[in-house]
């Protein structure tokens, strides 16, 4: 694994949780938030946490955040706070800079000030606890574009003894299956005589349309 440098902009339940996510998987990670409490309670559980106003440049620029490979913007509340920050990370020149936006407007203005990614935490864990609760096979969804998905999917019983071939999923239901889940081990990109046994996860992609027609076979 590539090991990178991460600065996380805004400690609140998201950048908290990506921080210190990060650092227990043992990458570097630069904590910043303007609270003092906050900074108390996690220093332990990263690199360095550091009391700031991230909308301060030369705050910013005192940390050397030009050498950090990633910083995430996670002030979602004060848009304009969250607009400021990221324009002052981008032009310090850190090279990703992904932003958490509370409306598309929001993260329209984002991207359009030198985002590279913008995410939606709440809108997405709705989109994917939502499908994950309408049926029951489905484990996770991840929206690619506004029209399709990747959606890993309990195999069904009258799927298990046949072959990728046999099932031919493309045809039926315009679906490509990627990769399969078997006793946590993953089989990236199966032959077409690849057996469905009992337990395997298909991980699937395809239109919104298509994969809901397979979730609701189950
Ligand atoms: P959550 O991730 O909990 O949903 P949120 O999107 O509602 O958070 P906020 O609560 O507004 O975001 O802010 C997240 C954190 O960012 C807070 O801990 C806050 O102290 C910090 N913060 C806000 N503005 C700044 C700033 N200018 N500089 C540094 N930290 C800031």
């Amino acid at each position: 694994m590539d090991l990178k440098q991460f600065v996380i902009l805004g400690l609140g339940r998201f950048g908290s949780s990506l921080a210190r996510t990060l650092y227990s998987l043992g990458h570097d990670v630069l904590a910043v938030d303007e609270n003092e409490d906050i900074i108390q309670d996690i220093s332990d559980s990263v690199t360095h946490a550091v009391q700031a106003d991230a909308t301060d440049e030369n705050s910013l620029r005192a940390l050397g955040l030009r050498n950090f490979d990633v910083a995430v913007v996670a002030i979602g509340s004060s848009i304009q706070a969250s607009i400021l920050v990221t324009l002052i990370v981008k032009e310090l020149g850190v090279k990703y800079v992904v932003a958490k936006a509370q409306s598309e407007l929001h993260a329209k203005v984002l991207y359009k000030i030198g985002a590279d990614r913008v995410v939606f935490p709440e809108r997405d864990m709705g989109v994917r606890l939502a499908h994950n609760l309408v049926s029951s096979n489905v484990l996770d969804f991840i929206e690619l574009a506004p029209d399709y998905s990747i959606v890993e999917i309990a195999s069904l019983p009258e799927w298990e003894g046949k072959t990728l071939k046999e099932l031919d999923m493309r045809v039926k239901y315009g679906i490509n299956i990627m990769a399969i889940k078997r006793d946590e081990e993953i089989n990236i990109s199966p032959r077409a005589d690849e057996v469905i046994q009992d337990n395997d996860i298909l991980v699937v992609i395809g239109s919104n349309e298509d994969l809901t027609r397979l979730e609701n076979l189950h």
